[in-house]
């Protein structure tokens, strides 16, 4: 028989085979001829792509490769080169094939060559499939979701591939959304997807994650690569959006499974968006071990705020009269005994209460106690005074009012007793409505403090705006007093003003006799310090002070 007319039986034979498969499924099946290069098809692939047909003769890899989306068809051609030139036997891949409409549709294609000898490829039979990656593809910009995401992952990391993720995050989209509209912010997730197709030039390495954010794989990238095109990226989408994006380096060597990646590199995005946004963040081993640190010992105080506040003890520090070095009674300082780390400064846990609104329950708790302790050193002596903490988020929380004047009530005491101290660093923004809630605990005769005073960048204007009793003018103008003129004048200055306006004043901080002998010439009222003594547990300041 001639070759010619043996080839065409075998073609054939190909066909009716294929288009015996492809009647079963959803898939398409090809012969690809290498020797001519003709593509055979199952005939189901004319009406759903733009492919000539020929009547029953084969396409050309040219044609193919024109219903290709432009931006996988390197890599295809790249693939069924290898096949061809007999380096490759089989392949996987995946592109996307564009369709009549003009819709992009992910596929997975399979095939399998026949040598002729042993480096001679002949034909390869293979198949076309879309069903596949159906529910691996994000519908709205139709890239590869999250599922897909972490197979491939997986994949990297079991074939020892090393490279950088990067996960990308459009900064604001919600705010978009509700200012412009979902339509719009719909729009904006499209144009950022079209701007990283064009600069992520390796197809399938873009996932859409949940919502805002997109995955980004780079192999064999270095760390200068992945800045590079960080910065290409928000040059790009800058008309529309800006982007903040985390990225973490994953090698076979790092030890680690894929999800850990994963979340480092979401770790470094959510140091980006804290840093002010519109920045890259690489993954920082000790920035992510402190935030680990961080949670734990949330939980930690959350379970022990549960536990009534097991835990948690105070701590008082005397306050001393300036004009005789009598005793005018005490700060009530919180501490917390961490089951983990022992005994800790407010500095490390109060902005992790306040964060959780924990410090609600737990302030509460500290004014009760303190009120609790100064009723029973009243016995002793009979004006004794506590001041009592109060951080911004109670103040915020509604009910803060009613609640701070039953416990007094309930202690027995009068308000004359208690003062609650309120930095001044928080900003007190919205004075109306802390004014209302400061007056009406001096109706009850309660003091209001302005603690740290001279640290907040509004200060003396500060004192016309609040109704405040006192202030406590912060250490850092204190310490080393004796040195320089300009504290001296300042901290001169404040307390003439305050006393102008009745306000009584309390130097914090004060360790050194010689600061105290400058201070005096300036009178403030009260003085606080380790020079008369550190805060302390009870038993031992009811034996130093008290008795
Ligand atoms: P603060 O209200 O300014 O309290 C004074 C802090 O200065 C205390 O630190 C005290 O030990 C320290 N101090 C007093 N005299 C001296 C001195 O002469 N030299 C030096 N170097 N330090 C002195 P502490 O107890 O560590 O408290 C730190 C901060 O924690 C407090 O600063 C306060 O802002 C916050 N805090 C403490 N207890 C509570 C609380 O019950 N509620 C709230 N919201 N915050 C609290
Ligand atoms: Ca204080
Ligand atoms: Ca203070």
């Amino acid at each position: 028989m001639n070759q010619n007319v043996r080839k065409r039986r075998e073609i054939e034979d190909y066909l009716a085979t294929i288009q015996f498969l492809s009647e079963g499924t959803n898939d398409t099946f090809f012969v690809w001829d290498i020797k001519t290069g003709q593509i055979y098809f199952s005939e189901d692939v004319y009406e759903k792509y733009p492919l000539p047909f020929h009547g029953g003769e084969g396409n050309t890899l040219q044609e193919c490769e024109a219903i290709v989306f432009e931006r996988d068809r390197e890599q295809f051609m790249s693939q069924m080169k290898l096949i061809a030139d007999g380096k490759e036997e089989s392949v996987n891949m995946q592109f996307r094939l564009v369709e009549k409409e003009g819709n992009k549709q992910w596929v997975t294609c399979r095939g399998k060559s026949r040598m002729d000898g042993q480096y001679d490829p002949v034909w390869m039979l293979g198949r076309i499939s879309s069903g596949e990656l159906r529910q691996k593809v994000d519908l709205l910009t139709g890239l590869f979701n999250v599922d897909k995401f972490m197979e491939d992952m997986q994949m990297c990391h079991d074939r020892g591939a090393s490279g950088y993720l990067m996960i990308l995050g459009i900064d604001n989209l919600k705010n978009i959304n509700i200012k412009y509209g979902r339509e719009y912010g719909n729009y904006v997730l499209k144009k950022v997807t079209e701007n990283l197709e064009e600069v992520i030039t390796s197809a399938g390495n873009i996932y859409r994650l949940d919502g805002d954010c997109f995955a980004i794989m780079l192999p064999n990238a270095e760390q200068e690569k992945v800045a590079e095109l960080y910065g290409v990226i928000r040059k790009n989408v800058a008309d529309y959006c800006t982007v903040s994006a985390g990225s973490a380096f994953c090698s076979p060597s790092c030890n680690e499974d894929c999800s850990l990646i994963y979340q480092y590199a979401e770790d470094a995005l959510d140091r980006a968006k804290k840093e002010g946004k519109n920045m890259l963040r690489f993954f920082s081993r000790d920035s992510y071990e402190k935030r680990l640190n961080t949670l734990r010992l949330q939980e930690e105080l959350a379970q022990s705020v549960q536990d009534g506040c097991e835990g948690f003890y105070l701590c008082y520090q005397p306050f001393i009269n300036n004009h005789d070095f009598s005793l005018w009674g005490c700060e009530a300082l919180l501490r917390y005994a961490s089951p983990s780390r022992g005994k800790m400064s407010p500095v490390e846990f109060i902005p992790l209460l306040e964060d959780t609104e924990l410090i609600c329950p737990v302030g509460e708790w500290v004014l009760q106690r303190a009120l609790e302790q100064c009723r029973e050193w009243r016995k002793w002596m009979p004006n004794f005074h506590v001041n009592v903490n109060v951080s911004y988020v109670q103040l915020r929380k509604e009910g803060i009012c009613e609640r701070v004047l039953e416990l007094l009530r309930r202690s027995g005491l009068p308000g004359s007793a208690l003062s609650l101290e309120v930095t001044e660093s928080m900003q007190l923004e919205d004075y109306q409505y802390f004014n209302d809630i400061f007056f009406r605990w001096k109706m009850a005769g309660i003091n209001i403090a302005i603690d740290d005073f001279g640290t907040g960048y509004s200060s003396l204007g500060y004192l016309k705006s609040i109704v405040a009793d006192e202030v406590k003018i912060d250490r850092c103008f204190v310490t080393d007093i004796q040195r320089g003129s300009y504290d001296y004048k300042l901290l001169g200055n404040v307390i003439e003003l305050a006393h102008s306006a009745e306000i009584k004043v309390c130097c914090e901080g004060v360790e050194k006799e010689e600061e105290l002998m400058v201070l005096q010439e300036l009178e403030p009222d009260v003085i606080q310090g380790y020079l008369f003594g550190k805060p302390c547990e009870k038993e031992e300041f009811e034996t130093q002070y008290v008795r």
